[in-house]
């Protein structure tokens, strides 16, 4: 990167500017450092919290892009919010008992993924899956169901549509799409 370049982005960060001002920016100017972060922080930004300004700074286009992805990713959680795991096959004699512990302890993990304020990351969601002790009930009917949620991805489904969703708009914006990686984040 040439130096005044790099020292005009080093004197913008200090300036703390409204993420929408920095994917202004990052569009223009071709910052991608910027990216994914400002990204990352648009889409989790609540729908009421952007002003007009905003919109208008970022051009309506790319607003409109950024909220055909929160959309995406809202119906994504209202799906986990949904499921239960019902192709759990049972070997413990108590169907109905051991599958309501399971699909309780789902949600539980559902929820604390959502949580406005002190959400945990799918590492940790999928962590307190694997150290599900089963309430009692045989660990041969929910092991099965740990390793296939773990393997769809079932409460990553989010990340999988945020990194789509990234790469089209770095693609409209003139950058490459590998500006966003490929694993999960
Ligand atoms: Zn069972």
């Amino acid at each position: 990167m040439e130096e005044p370049k790099k020292d005009a982005i080093t004197h913008l960060e200090s300036y703390h500017l409204r993420p929408s001002t920095v994917l202004r920016y990052c569009k223009d100017y071709k910052v991608e450092a910027w990216f994914l972060p400002t990204m990352k922080h648009l889409v989790t930004t609540p729908w009421t919290a952007f002003t007009a300004h905003d919109i208008e700074i970022m051009g309506i286009d790319v607003f409109h892009l950024i909220l055909i992805l929160k959309g995406h990713v809202e119906n994504a959680y209202k799906s986990i919010i949904n499921n239960t795991y019902e192709e759990m096959v049972h070997v413990c004699g108590h169907q109905a008992e051991c599958q309501a512990a399971f699909d309780a302890f789902l949600r539980e993990i559902t929820c604390r993924i959502l949580h406005p304020d002190t959400p945990i990351s799918h590492e940790t969601a999928e962590k307190l899956l694997d150290e599900y002790a089963g309430d009692g009930f045989d660990p041969a009917c929910f092991r099965q169901a740990v390793r296939d949620i773990k393997m769809r991805g079932f409460l990553r489904e989010d990340r999988k549509i945020l990194r789509d969703g990234f790469r089209d708009i770095a693609d409209y914006f003139g950058y490459s799409r590998t500006l966003v990686p490929d694993v999960y984040w």
